[in-house]
């Protein structure tokens, strides 16, 4: 049984990077993926389907269901530890239910919790055409640039309502105020999902 728990937040909200940290903190107990680390590892690997993935990526828009709920899947299946952080999923309302659904058919998959990270739009903003200002020449990302970020906001706001009631009514939703310092985020995070696992 994977006890799994959910991240979501902004663009520039920090959730990949709090999520990576704690799993680093018990490794004997937690794994973390991002949905965005994985879909670029597989834009690196320069395979067809890595080509597919990066026209998606470079627009700010969500790759296809089919290709990101195969992602999440095989990610929890082949974790090497029983509880399970996935930051950047779920992004739609689409993707929501299809993953109640895998969650409803299988034994093996236990939604601890989904995590809000919340961060203001400003916040964001700043954040991440900040870590666009300072990557070195060639080794930035591909979308981290004013138009792209505003259209990748605009993806993160629009189903946002949807999925925080979702998760409310399922009593699943934690909030987290990710606009402190990282160490407190981390802190706040970390005592969460260890209370539930
Ligand atoms: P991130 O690293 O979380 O900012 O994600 C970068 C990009 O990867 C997004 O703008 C999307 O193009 C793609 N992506 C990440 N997560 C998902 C998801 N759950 N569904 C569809 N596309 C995604």
């Amino acid at each position: 049984m994977k006890k799994l728990f959910l991240i979501i937040g902004a663009p520039g909200s920090g959730k990949t990077t709090d999520a990576s940290l704690i799993a680093e903190k018990h490794p004997e107990h937690l794994v973390h993926y991002s949905t965005g680390d994985m879909l670029r590892a597989e834009v690196a690997s320069g395979s067809e389907l890595g080509t597919e993935i990066e026209s998606y990526i470079s627009r700010g828009a969500l790759v296809p269901l089919n290709i990101i709920v195969d992602t999440i899947v095989s990610a929890i299946n082949h974790a090497p530890v029983p509880n399970v952080l996935i930051d950047g999923y779920p992004r739609s309302v689409e993707q929501m239910e299809a993953f109640d659904a895998i969650v409803a058919e299988e034994d093996g998959i236990d939604l601890a919790s989904v995590i809000e990270v919340r961060v203001s739009e400003a916040v964001a903003r700043e954040r991440i055409l900040g870590r666009a200002a300072e990557a070195a020449p060639g080794e930035g990302r591909s979308d981290d640039n004013e138009e792209v970020f505003n259209d990748r906001m605009k993806v993160y706001t629009d189903p946002l309502e949807a999925i925080q009631n979702f998760y409310t009514d399922k009593n699943l939703l934690h909030v987290i105020d990710g606009a402190r310092t990282l160490e407190e985020v981390v802190a706040d995070m970390d005592a969460f999902v260890l209370s539930k696992i």
